[in-house]
């Protein structure tokens, strides 16, 4: 069942754009199901959650993290996160850059910008980002890398408004990288798009899709894993 899911999701999906299947509140066994039909790239938002998963299901797994990260558990993702979509203040990247040293590596991070309607969100806007992207500070952070931009747009049926914050991310994109990463490849990434909207996600440039319910079917959020 899953497997098929995955495979018409996977399916859909655009050449150049990857697909984050979003694993939260799923058992290690369904992530499995996943995992055999070919998927590698799996989303959590919780660390705790992550770090159980990622000891107990197999190693070529590319772990995302896409939730809200609070500063005192960077340390259960920071040896292992391929990449951190949700880097929502300047503290939280400092914080990131420490438990990184301290695992000496270099995590990729991506920084999430409040694009919706709703209050919610969590996310940066353009003058908050420009304040330390601009700073001395920022330049001392080796242990953090900055590949692109995440955000995630209203939950509402008006796809009008949906297109035009996920325009609105592209143009924030577009912003910092001629700013301040026009000679860094790796600043590439928007990742923007979710199970009722990446088709949309998609025509306006997203490079990384987080699907959760269109593969796993329905979260329990009652559901105790860890
Ligand atoms: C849960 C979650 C998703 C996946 O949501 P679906 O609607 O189930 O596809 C994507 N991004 C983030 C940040 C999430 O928390």
């Amino acid at each position: 069942m899953l497997a098929e899911n995955y495979r018409k999701v996977a399916a859909t999906v655009k050449p150049g754009v990857r697909l984050v299947a979003v694993s939260k509140y799923k058992t290690p066994e369904e992530i499995l199901e996943v995992y055999h039909a070919g998927q590698r790239i799996f989303g959590e938002n919780k660390a705790q959650e992550m770090k159980a998963k990622q000891a107990a299901l197999p190693q070529d797994i590319e772990w995302h993290f896409i939730g809200h990260l609070q500063s005192n558990k960077i340390k259960y993702i920071a040896p292992y996160v391929a990449l951190i979509h949700s880097i929502d203040s300047f503290a939280l990247l400092k914080e990131v850059n420490k438990e990184a040293a301290k695992n000496n590596r270099v995590i990729p991070c991506l920084l999430q910008f409040h694009i919706a309607q709703e209050e919610t969100k969590f996310g940066l806007n353009r003058e908050e980002a420009d304040a330390f992207l601009a700073s001395e500070e920022f330049k001392t952070l080796k242990n953090v890398r900055i590949d692109g931009v995440m955000g995630m747009a209203t939950f509402t049926d008006d796809t009008h408004r949906i297109r035009e914050e996920f325009a609105s991310l592209h143009r924030e994109f577009d912003y910092l990288k001629s700013r301040y990463f026009a000679q860094q490849e790796h600043f590439k990434e928007i990742s923007m798009g979710m199970s009722d909207d990446y088709p949309i996600a998609m025509e306006q440039g997203s490079t990384l899709v987080r699907v959760g319910s269109a593969i796993f079917g329905a979260r329990d959020y009652s559901r105790k894993l860890y």
